[in-house]
């Protein structure tokens, strides 16, 4: 445990001092004036890491010539990385008015000077303990954090690409769809299958087909740029990606930096009949929600524009318009 202790006078730190190793706390930080201790819990915060306070106790005297103690608790109360450090106030008795000042500024305890050895000791001793409960609370709270969000993440996410899963899709495709209907904005949606994945597998085994799965799911995320661009797994080999405020033929684009990315992988694939590397197809619909339409309608055409698009010979793109049948 590191205590800093703050005081103008040279005899009140060496007596604090001695009590303090007496007691067998020995990483003690000693500072004649105010502003020294905030210097050194600057310097000090800059090299312990972010959530860590350089110090666990300052026992911090009130009347010093420049600074003051109760300024200087407040400043370091003022400060998010340091605002947890308990202080307790060193001060003489009939300094009534500015103790109460020190608690105002965030001050947890006191003792009065001439410091006695057992007081002392039990002051110190009592804030510490109640600062390392906190410390583990804390601690167990940002653990309880962490393990929260991860396990977000995990339901959210396709264990096998790391893209977002199908369940994530329908929920941020529904929030979509209402959201251009709000705004009277087209939205797009993408469907992707890879060509001949069946016979994929049948040639290079699973563990390749899995490996060839992710590449293909890191290539058509790097091929989206808009923050409200999305890709999910939509099941197997099929992956599909909302554009929100993007037109059919503005999809079109972003559907040919996909082809040419999953391209550009070399992915080998001898035993397809389109290619010697690994290809997609692309089925595209895109419309502006209104209610001559309902979700479920634009991503069938988009499945119904893929579909087509394997029958016209695969490794393409296909756009589909509901309302104006293409076929
Ligand atoms: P098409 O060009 O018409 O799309 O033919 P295809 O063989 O890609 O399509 P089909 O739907 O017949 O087969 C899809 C295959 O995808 C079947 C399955 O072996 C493979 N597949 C689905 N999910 C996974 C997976 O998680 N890992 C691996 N390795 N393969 C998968
Ligand atoms: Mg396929
Ligand atoms: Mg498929």
């Amino acid at each position: 445990m590191k205590i800093l202790l703050v005081d103008d006078s040279e005899t009140s730190l060496m007596l604090l001092e001695t009590i303090l190793h007496g007691a067998g706390y020995h990483d003690l930080v000693r500072t004649n004036a105010a502003t020294e201790a905030l210097e050194f819990l600057h310097l000090a915060k800059k090299e312990s890491p972010e959530t860590q306070p350089p110090i666990d106790l300052i026992l911090m005297d009130i009347v010093m010539p420049g600074l003051n103690g109760i300024e200087a608790t407040r400043a370091i109360k003022n400060d998010p990385q340091l605002r947890d450090v308990p202080i307790i106030m060193v001060t003489v008795k009939d300094e009534e008015d500015s103790l109460e000042r020190a608690f105002e500024a965030g001050a947890i305890d006191y003792i009065n000077k001439p410091v006695s050895k057992i007081e002392l000791r039990a002051r110190v001793g009592s804030v510490l303990k109640l600062k390392q409960e906190m410390d583990q609370r804390k601690a167990r709270e940002r653990q309880l954090e962490n393990l929260t969000r991860r396990l977000h993440e995990l339901s959210n996410l396709d264990g096998l690409t790391n893209v977002a899963n199908r369940r994530s899709f329908e929920d941020t495709y529904g929030r979509e769809w209402r959201r251009s209907k709000r705004e009277k904005k087209p939205l797009s949606v993408m469907m992707i299958d890879i060509d001949f994945f069946k016979r994929y597998n049948d040639t290079y085994g699973h563990l390749e087909g899995d490996t060839c799965l992710k590449q293909v799911a890191q290539a058509i995320q790097s091929s989206i740029r808009r923050p409200g661009d999305f890709i999910a797994r939509y099941g197997g080999e099929e992956f599909v990606v909302i554009l929100p405020d993007t037109s059919p033929t503005g999809a079109v684009t972003i559907a040919e930096a996909i082809r040419n990315n999953v391209g550009a992988l070399h992915i080998e694939h001898s035993a397809s009949d389109v290619s010697d590397v690994v290809t997609v197809s692309i089925g595209i619909a895109g419309h502006t929600p209104d209610d001559s339409i309902d979700s479920k309608t634009l991503l069938s055409s988009s499945d119904q524009a893929l579909y087509q698009a394997k029958s016209m010979g695969r490794d393409r793109i296909n756009i589909h318009t509901p309302g104006s049948c293409s076929f």
